[in-house]
């Protein structure tokens, strides 16, 4: 269940008038999760006054499995509880886990306007992702359904695809990334205070990204 329960107020005439409810949608590889990620869901929520930010965890990065090895979903999603764990109005989400192969964002979005048809989806990006929005999967329907917040992120391409429904959010701009962690860990140096710390519990044990695993 949310914290944040739709809320239904019935007027004189016995009319349900349902205040809708604004959800962030911030999709990902999260391998591993890490602050960055954690600061633009929590601004982009407080600064947009959402309900909620949702970290969806892709099941089969398609646009990165070709070429490196991923962590399996399944721990990722793990990865993904243990860094929320106690972060108010910010939750994991396994839609992507429910098929096998490839996630598409324009198929998430469908099924969770399905789902809860009381919600309004605002997909959350980074500068990086939304500057290769074109090569999404159906990008002509993603951009005719889609609404999207973007966040400035160090070192990436401020040129945004023309077409596209974007909303800037400026966060405090963390240079921060999975590939540079997960080349931390693999060389055991420190990644204290980059990543929550039961998620460096969780890899410790499961002795993921050293060299060789
Ligand atoms: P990798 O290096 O493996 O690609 P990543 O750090 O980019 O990992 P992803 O899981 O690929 O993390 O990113 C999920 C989303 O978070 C993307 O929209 C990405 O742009 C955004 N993001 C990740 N890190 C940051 C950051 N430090 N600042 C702003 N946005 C970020
Ligand atoms: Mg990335």
């Amino acid at each position: 269940m949310t914290h944040n329960q739709t809320q239904a107020n019935h007027g004189a005439e016995g009319v349900a008038d349902v205040t809708r409810r604004r959800i962030g949608l911030f999709g990902g590889t999260f391998d591993p999760p890490h602050l960055g990620h954690l600061v633009v869901a929590d601004q982009v929520r407080s600064e947009l006054g959402l309900d909620e930010c949702w970290f969806v965890v892709a099941n089969d990065p398609w646009q990165k499995s070709g070429w490196r090895t991923v962590t399996p979903a399944a721990q990722r999603l793990e990865l993904v509880e243990a860094a929320l764990s106690g972060a108010d109005g910010l939750r994991s989400c396994d839609v992507e886990l429910e098929e096998e192969g490839p996630s598409y964002t324009i198929d998430t979005l469908t099924t969770l306007q399905d789902r809860f048809p009381d919600v309004d989806w605002l997909i959350v990006i980074g500068q990086d992702a939304a500057s290769r929005l074109d090569t999404w999967e159906r990008a002509d329907r993603l951009r005719s359904v889609g609404e999207f917040i973007v966040v400035n992120r160090p070192g990436a391409p401020s040129a945004m695809p023309p077409g596209w429904r974007l909303q800037r959010v400026d966060v405090p701009p963390l240079d921060i990334s999975s590939t540079d962690l997960r080349t931390r860990f693999g060389a055991g140096r420190s990644v204290r205070f980059l990543v929550p710390d039961p998620v460096i519990d969780l890899v410790d044990r499961w002795g993921i990204y050293r060299p060789g695993s």
